[in-house]
């Protein structure tokens, strides 16, 4: 086997660095969510960065290329996360305004250290087989993740969004570059989609937040002109709403995009049909929703792929007990004073958010999978199959939860990259995951990981992260 995973990988990057070396994968059971079919015995062939064809039974060996055998494997479209934070590491330190460990760790050295290890987070994407995702807000240097994440070849496709226009601030994020930029009037946010535009964003985001100073409809004028400003752009919008009648209020305003569930309530079927009649695409993140009460309450229940795959600094950084008691901040003093407290909290959210999602999906809403990763303990890479774990606690199939990660996420990307990723068909670039169990009788199985191929070079698995 190691010696044809090396040809592959040969074959591949001669076939990307020239042209036109046909390489043909050989005998899987090819799993294309995007249409439910199950192909086995299938061949997939590739020519160059794009999928030639897809075929079952006996082929034609002249036209095959290098022929590679994947008997006894499961091919699939590359996974795609489509809620992450590339400005945020997942590290204790990433996020002060929720909680400041300042004194420990400067927010500017922070950022530095972040801006210095994109490249390992790519890596650890595509480990993770994820080799498209959308970064939905942060600075203005966004755009230069997305730039260098293009000329990076063990890189996710990446698509993103710029600064989030919120209805409050975050000054502890605020280095001269802030991700959060409130917003006061419509007029503000016009003129700061105008600004955003020149960047050529995949998509504007609102960060909606509510509570009793800030009402859902003293802020839906602003929502109401960013979407409209955002359109005529020709630019969707994505928002973060987690209670049911500020996400009601978004996509009655033109929201293209929730970024979150409704975590605050049931949704009820006049919302489940808004969100079907406007074609709007849901994001669960389920997994954020435990992440910083479990680290801060010394609960952190990172999954196995989560421990191997991961960044080692940042999942060392996730034990509060390492930290003096007097430098913690009063809201991880709490946590760690009552666990319980902070995991009947989460549980109250699964309680609702799990049914949510299931009732959406039933009623045919789409849903793209994705982990608001970057957040404290929201692991880049890996945390998508713990995402996977709590969809199929909240009743998906396994098709249906590699469909929110395949083909709806996919729709989250606009022009060739959206029309081209997602899919196994002809013409669809050739990022794929070969697994070595089938994910169709377990859903844990999607990260049995043999080998990725991101544009047409494939990469045994064991080898991205050495
Ligand atoms: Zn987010």
């Amino acid at each position: 086997m190691k010696i044809k995973v090396a040809l592959v990988l040969a074959v591949s990057l001669f076939s990307s660095a020239l042209w036109a070396e046909k390489i043909s994968l050989v005998g899987a059971t090819v799993i294309n969510p995007a249409d439910g079919k199950v192909l086995p015995n299938a061949t997939v062939v590739i020519d160059g960065h794009k999928i030639e064809r897809v075929a079952m039974g006996r082929q034609d060996a002249a036209t095959l290329g290098k022929q590679i055998s994947c008997v006894g494997k499961f091919i699939l479209p590359g996974y795609i996360d489509t809620h992450v934070h590339f400005f945020q590491s997942a590290d204790l330190f990433t996020r002060p305004d929720g909680a400041d460990f300042n004194s420990i760790r400067p927010y500017k050295d922070e950022v530095a250290w972040i801006k210095s290890h994109l490249e390992d987070d790519f890596a650890r994407y595509i480990r993770s087989g994820i080799t498209s995702v959308v970064d939905v807000g942060g600075p203005m240097w966004n755009f230069e993740v997305r730039e260098k994440a293009n000329a990076t070849a063990k890189a996710p496709r990446v698509a993103v969004a710029g600064p989030l226009i919120s209805s409050v601030s975050r000054e502890k994020l605020d280095l001269g570059d802030p991700p959060i930029v409130k917003i006061d009037t419509p007029e503000q946010a016009r003129q700061f989609v105008r600004t955003l535009a020149e960047k050529k964003p995949d998509l504007v985001k609102i960060w909606y937040i509510v509570d009793k100073d800030h009402p859902v409809d003293a802020f839906r004028p602003i929502v109401r002109a960013t979407v409209e400003e955002s359109h005529a752009h020709k630019i969707r919008v994505a928002v973060h709403a987690t209670e049911l009648e500020t996400a009601r209020a978004a996509v009655e305003e033109g929201a293209d995009v929730l970024v979150h569930s409704v975590i605050d309530q049931p949704v009820d079927d006049a919302f489940v049909k808004l969100l079907k009649d406007r074609h709007v695409i849901l994001c669960p993140t389920l997994v954020v929703f435990e992440r910083y009460g479990r680290t801060f309450s010394h609960q952190l229940n990172l999954t196995p792929q989560e421990q191997k795959w991961g960044n080692p600094e940042v999942i060392a950084s996730l034990d509060v007990t390492k930290i003096l008691q007097d430098k913690l901040p009063q809201r991880v003093k709490d946590a760690l004073a009552d666990p319980k407290a902070a995991l009947d909290r989460i549980k109250k959210t699964y309680d609702v958010a799990l049914p949510n999602l299931k009732k959406l999906e039933d009623a045919g809403v789409t849903i793209a999978a994705g982990t608001d990763a970057g957040n404290i303990g929201t692991i880049h890479g890996p945390a998508l199959f713990r995402e996977f774990q709590l969809m199929k606690e909240a009743g998906l199939t396994p098709m249906q939860i590699l469909q929110c990660a395949t083909a709806n996420g996919a729709k989250l990307f606009d022009g060739e990259t959206g029309a081209h990723i997602g899919n196994l068909q002809n013409g669809y670039f050739a990022d794929l995951v070969i697994l070595n169990s089938n994910p169709i009788d377990d859903i844990g199985h999607a990260s049995d990981i043999d080998i990725v191929m991101k544009n047409g070079v494939a990469y045994p698995a064991d080898s991205i992260l050495q």
